[in-house]
């Protein structure tokens, strides 16, 4: 018992989504390191493996019961359906909270490199609340993703939303910041960009950003196109000023040309410029179908966010399984 005074409680919180051919394989490996850490000292014993299974369709809530059958360290939750990735990690970090020290979120296909977490936890150790991982290179990622994700970075902070560059879901966060965050009720959540608000000490640490170890991405073009567009519009009202520097701008040229028509037709040149008015018309609306749209984004986020619904239903725990009780 003394041994553990003064040792902070780690939770790792991992989210899982059709995982079973993955998770037998990584599950392992994060109990031998939640072990290595606590032997040397680094952390308390009563720390744990939390596995949040997000509505898996596959055999994946069976392994993580079993897993929490096998070994005390690891313990799970189960949300009552699939609500995506940053739903899944706020669920964990927000069951965590009160009973830890120190959460670390990582994904659970074995991309993102575990030894890192003796970084992470000194860093913690040394006073910082946040730690954000920070992939020393995507060597692995292939052109078109390493494009897109820099892309990506460059056009959120351009837009005003703090995000640090190359930083995926791979942190630390004290039960202090989780605490303060908890009071961000918001339903579109974007973790990323949202811890730098909550503020207080970080540190970064770097690692390496390995290949899947098995099964495939849940982030096809699309999903991180939409991830990207949400990122933005979560975190920036930017969108909105554009579009409208973009109509002023549009508005002036055909104000100009409007000008320039009548000159034309009093100096008696006119000519039937259907061409060039037909081509005005479609990019003004082009332009006017873009505007409402990216308000319409907003709204639908405004809307959205008024409904205050549960960012998260819990059906299941593994100390606490759900059994069903008959009245009669
Ligand atoms: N994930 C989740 N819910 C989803 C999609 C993904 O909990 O709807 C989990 C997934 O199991 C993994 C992590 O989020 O642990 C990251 O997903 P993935 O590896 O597919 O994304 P990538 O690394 O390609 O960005
Ligand atoms: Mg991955």
């Amino acid at each position: 018992m003394s041994e553990n005074i003064g040792k902070p409680i780690l939770w790792i919180v991992i989210p899982c989504y059709n995982e079973e051919e993955v998770l037998p394989v990584t599950a392992p490996l994060f109990l031998q390191r939640i072990k290595e850490m606590a032997s040397s000292g680094m952390i308390s014993d009563k720390s744990r493996i939390l596995f949040v299974n997000d509505g898996s369709k596959d055999r994946t809530w069976e392994l993580i019961e079993d897993l929490a059958k096998s070994d005390e360290h690891y313990i799970g939750i189960s949300q009552s359906r699939n609500r995506g990735h940053q739903n899944a990690v706020l669920a964990g970090l927000m069951e965590a909270k009160d009973v830890c020290d120190i959460t670390i979120s990582i994904d659970c296909d074995g991309q993102d490199d575990i030894t890192a977490m003796d970084k992470m936890v000194a860093a913690y150790l040394d006073g910082a609340e946040v730690v954000y991982g920070v992939r020393s290179s995507r060597d692995t990622d292939t052109f078109f993703k390493k494009f897109t994700a820099e892309s990506f970075y460059k056009i959120l902070n351009w837009m005003g939303a703090e995000v640090v560059y190359n930083h995926a879901d791979y942190r630390l966060l004290s039960s202090r910041v989780l605490n303060e965050f908890a009071d961000f009720h918001e339903v579109n959540i974007y973790l990323r960009g949202m811890v730098p608000l909550v503020g207080f000490r970080s540190a970064t640490v770097y690692y390496e950003r390995h290949e899947r170890i098995a099964g495939s991405s849940h982030y096809p073009l699309t999903k991180m196109l939409h991830l990207a567009f949400d990122g933005i519009t979560s975190l920036s009202i930017k969108p909105i000023s554009i579009i409208t520097g973009i109509g002023s701008i549009v508005s002036f040229i055909g104000f100009i040309g409007i000008i320039w028509a009548i000159v034309v037709a009093l100096s008696g040149d006119g000519f039937p410029g259907w061409a060039s008015t037909v081509c005005m018309i479609l990019f003004l609306g082009g332009i006017q179908l873009i505007s409402i749209g990216v308000i319409g984004t907003y709204i639908g986020k405004i809307y959205m966010e008024s409904k205050h619904r549960p960012r998260y239903i819990i059906s299941e725990k593994t100390w606490e399984p759900y059994e069903r009780h008959y009245k009669g």
